[in-house]
């Protein structure tokens, strides 16, 4: 559809924001030029032809630090520099010559064969790391460039790919664990999800935009819609039927939003267009001048979603699209740990890893675990769990047990099932402070400290490295933004910023950031066992901790 009139844009914006559709194509700084200079995926031939053959010596900056994130490829963090000398530091005295290397599994979906495929790549190439990301990635550590050829052999031969995982692009498209077995599903939305991947990712169409771009696509609200980019949620239509309800501008780091609706209606075939069109919108719209201004939350938060919608429908589909009535928000966070019933009468097992944290072995084991159990399909969630589907009544109770074994449980503690946390100083070049083993080291902890507690609901605990939230500090019960923090004795220690009471769903909205509550990272358990405790004391009936 050839563009209209250019959308109106607030006066102060005018000049500056980098807006291609208002003229300004010139690169406003250093990542707009890198990406001007070549496109990201182009870096592909590059890596195989070159880097992978002379090593990382020889991989030119501008890919080392730009454009090898168009295929999942982000250099980690070299060990031992800690997390006061973060910002001090140049981003090349922060590199490792290994890298980290996120495969994207859009839906979260994965066949046995493939998810053995995964655990015997960390195994070969990854030194056994892997974990299970909000995002249903799958991230591996240490890795070479020079087998990054061989990785992508055995990942595509298998139908997984990298493109995109990372970088100024359309990431992967969450989407239900659950689709197409639950009996809460009434329309499965993972046709729509296929055709965006198949027809725009790796596409040069996508491949430059102002900034990441997160897509959920679920009938169910079990993927985070709020604070993704764009998100198309299940919702019945009064005269319509079946199709989704259309979310823009949500996001976290240091400016979070929650998305707002659009107020539309979509029907399933429809989605990948209108998708596109949203895409399309930021693409051409969004603010280029600079990065921490330059996510879709910003352009929606200055227009207004009513503009927005006109501007979708007026330069990019061409027509108007059918209002619609919002969803119903669920009771209750949906997760999908523990064993439930499928519609066809067999059941999915749901469990829950620590933090994410699993490994190649385990990854492997768990492949051959499931395929005992008669199933083939296994899913992950943004929530960082593992969904084995599939599964016959007779075969649920040894595979419930054989995955415990492996550390994968599906009755876990309420401290295990609502802990998240992200990458943190082990690996990430922007972290302030170690998130993944000292989460894992807090549930053990609360297992034993607070016992004698049971939530109603699970108390969600997110623990992350630096501001920029990726396990989303500001919608947990008790989010953890890691900082550096001055302990009773004066000195300088990695600690975290609290804020309390955030939530999505019914409680959807951003936890308070108290501006003493600071705690070290030393003193979470104590300081976690307090706060439960004095919620447990004063709680009043049916109360939830974000209320
Ligand atoms: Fe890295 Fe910060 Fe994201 Fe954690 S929140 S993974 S430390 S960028």
């Amino acid at each position: 559809m050839p563009p209209t009139t250019p959308a109106r844009v607030p006066a102060k914006r005018k000049r500056g924001e980098g807006q291609w559709k208002l003229g300004h194509r010139e690169p406003l700084n250093p990542n707009e030029r890198t990406k001007k200079d070549d496109d990201g995926l182009n870096v592909r031939a590059r890596i195989e032809n070159v880097y992978a053959k002379r090593g990382f010596d020889s991989i030119d900056p501008a890919d080392l630090r730009g454009r090898m994130r168009w295929w999942g490829l982000y250099t980690q963090r070299k060990p031992g520099i800690d997390g006061g000398r973060t910002a001090a530091l140049e981003p090349e005295e922060l590199d490792d010559s290994y890298f980290m290397l996120r495969v994207r599994l859009d839906g979260g979906a994965l066949t046995t064969e493939q998810l053995r495929a995964l655990g015997e790549i960390s195994q070969t190439y990854a030194r056994d790391t892997a974990d299970v990301t909000d995002r249903q990635n799958i991230q591996y550590h240490w890795i070479d460039v020079v087998d990054m050829p061989a990785i992508w052999k055995k990942l595509e031969g298998l139908g997984m790919v990298t493109t995109e995982a990372c970088g100024d692009t359309p990431r992967v498209v969450l989407g239900s664990p659950v689709a197409s077995v639950s009996a809460d599903e009434v329309l499965d939305p993972q046709p729509a999800i296929d055709e965006i991947v198949e027809r725009y990712v790796g596409n040069p169409e996508f491949s430059n935009l102002p900034r990441k771009f997160k897509t959920a696509i679920s009938w169910q609200q079990d993927v985070a819609h709020e604070i993704n980019d764009v998100s198309f949620i299940g919702s019945v239509h009064p005269e319509h039927g079946p199709g989704f309800d259309v979310w823009v501008g949500g996001g976290l780091s240091t400016n979070p939003k929650i998305a707002q609706r659009l107020g539309a209606w979509v029907p399933l075939d429809e989605v990948p267009d209108v998708w596109a069109g949203i895409i399309g919108v930021f693409r051409d719209y969004g603010y280029r001048r600079l990065r921490h201004r330059a996510r879709i939350k910003f352009l929606v938060a200055d227009w207004g979603v009513e503009e927005f919608r006109r501007v979708l429908e007026d330069e990019y589909l061409g027509r108007k699209m059918v209002d619609g009535p919002a969803p119903a928000t669920p009771e209750h966070p949906i997760d999908h740990v523990g064993v439930h019933k499928q519609v066809d009468g067999r059941n999915y097992v749901g469990v829950a890893p620590a933090s994410g944290r699993v490994s190649g072995t385990t990854l492997v084991a768990l492949a051959d675990a499931v395929e005992k159990a008669g199933s083939r399909r296994v899913r992950l969630t943004a929530q960082q769990k593992i969904v084995v589907l599939d599964v016959a009544d007779g075969k649920v109770d040894a595979l419930v047990a054989r995955l415990n074994t492996l550390g994968l449980q599906a009755d876990p503690s309420p401290w295990r099932r609502a802990t998240m946390a992200c990458t943190g100083i082990e690996f990430c070049k922007l972290a302030i402070v170690e998130t993944k083993e000292r989460a894992i080291r807090l549930v053990e902890e609360l297992e034993k400290r607070l016992a004698d507690v049971v939530p109603e609901h699970p108390i969600s605990i997110h623990l992350n490295g630096c501001p920029n939230s990726c396990a989303r500090t500001q919608v947990a019960d008790i989010g953890l933004k890691g900082q550096i923090v001055t302990d009773a004795a004066g000195n300088q220690v990695e600690g975290f910023q609290v804020h309390l009471g955030g939530g999505l769903g019914l409680d959807s909205g951003f936890g308070r950031k108290l501006r003493g509550l600071k705690v070290t990272s030393a003193e979470l358990g104590d300081y976690v066992d307090r706060v439960v405790r004095k919620f447990a004391e004063q709680r009043t009936d049916g109360e939830r901790f974000a209320q």
